[in-house]
């Protein structure tokens, strides 16, 4: 039989219903709440991303500001446009599109984002406030993955739970997640050895490398929960996920499928962290 769907597009309409509620009642009490996306050059994967970030936030009852910025644009000129974000009272969240242009450093850009308007979740502050099981926000995707675990009620304290990728927004917040929710983790990297002799073992399977399809079925324990992080475009224009799908289904207890998995439930998370962030500062 096959797994049962992880399905990030009705999760997320159920939980941005909630918060849409939760905005207009914050509006109603004098801070409607306020997310600022600055997009750098014309990355057409970017263009994608920001446009649903922005009709996500108009859905939510959320104010959104787009500030699109020219690629040639210099390291401190952008530093200026996030200064003054910080201390503008309306905006509570700010999100900086990446990749960023080769000439600006990510890490000094993330860094000068106010921690508490950080709805992204990537300033050391709150990658440190989150490994030490205290988080301000949660990086989005993680989290999203955290809800879609938590809607089918699976046993996490206890589980065994594989990550394949490691990176700071995605592989390495997620194991923390897990690992607080009670899992036992495993995070492989691309340096690895024979990757299937730990994901056979998982009862969680989450997979962010970047590689389309390189989980097959005979990578995956019987009956495991597969989360694919995975946004893969194929030469004839179809998107993938990182997990062989098609095949996997048959194995797998539960999976999500790519699109319609973790990619909704990413922006559903912005959206919760920048309604948390209006109400830090309402309070
Ligand atoms: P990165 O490129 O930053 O990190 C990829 C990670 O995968 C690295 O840790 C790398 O290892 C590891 N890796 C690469 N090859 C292998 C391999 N053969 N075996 C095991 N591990 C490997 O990617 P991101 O984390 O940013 O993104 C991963 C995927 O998730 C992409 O497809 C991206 O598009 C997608 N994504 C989707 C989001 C969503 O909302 N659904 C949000 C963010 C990302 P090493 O550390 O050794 O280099």
């Amino acid at each position: 039989m096959p797994a049962k769907l992880l399905d990030g597009n009705l999760l997320s309409r159920q939980i941005r219903t909630e918060i849409a509620t939760a905005s207009a009642i914050l509006s109603a009490k004098g801070t409607k709440p306020g997310l600022a996306v600055i997009l750098i050059g014309e990355n057409p994967a970017s263009e994608i991303y920001v446009r649903n970030k922005v009709k996500a936030c108009e859905e939510a009852n959320i104010r959104s500001r787009l500030i699109r910025l020219p690629a040639t644009i210099s390291e401190s000129d952008l530093l200026d446009h996030i200064h003054a974000l910080n201390t503008n009272p309306d905006i509570h969240g700010i999100l900086v599109q990446l990749p960023l242009p080769a000439q600006i450093d990510s890490f000094k850009v993330i860094e000068s984002i106010d921690p508490m308007k950080d709805v992204d979740g990537f300033h050391v502050a709150n990658a440190g406030a989150l490994m030490t099981g205290k988080p301000l926000f949660k990086p989005c995707t993680p989290y999203g993955c955290m809800k879609l675990l938590e809607s089918i009620d699976y046993p996490i304290r206890g589980a065994r739970a594989v990550i394949v990728g490691a990176s700071n927004i995605v592989g390495k917040p997620m194991a923390m997640l897990l690992l607080q929710a009670g899992a036992t983790i495993t995070i492989c990297n691309s340096k690895t050895k024979d990757i299937g002799a730990h994901t056979r073992e998982a009862d969680i399977l989450v997979v962010a490398t970047g590689i389309p399809k390189m989980i097959t079925a005979n990578m995956v324990k019987p009956g495991a929960v597969v989360i694919d992080v995975g946004i893969n475009r194929l030469a004839d224009g179809k998107l993938c996920g990182d997990v062989d799908f098609d095949e996997v289904k048959y194995v797998a207890g539960w999976i999500s499928p790519v699109p319609g998995g973790v990619g909704p439930m990413t922006i559903t998370m912005l959206l919760q962290n920048t309604l948390e962030a209006a109400n830090h500062f309402h309070q």
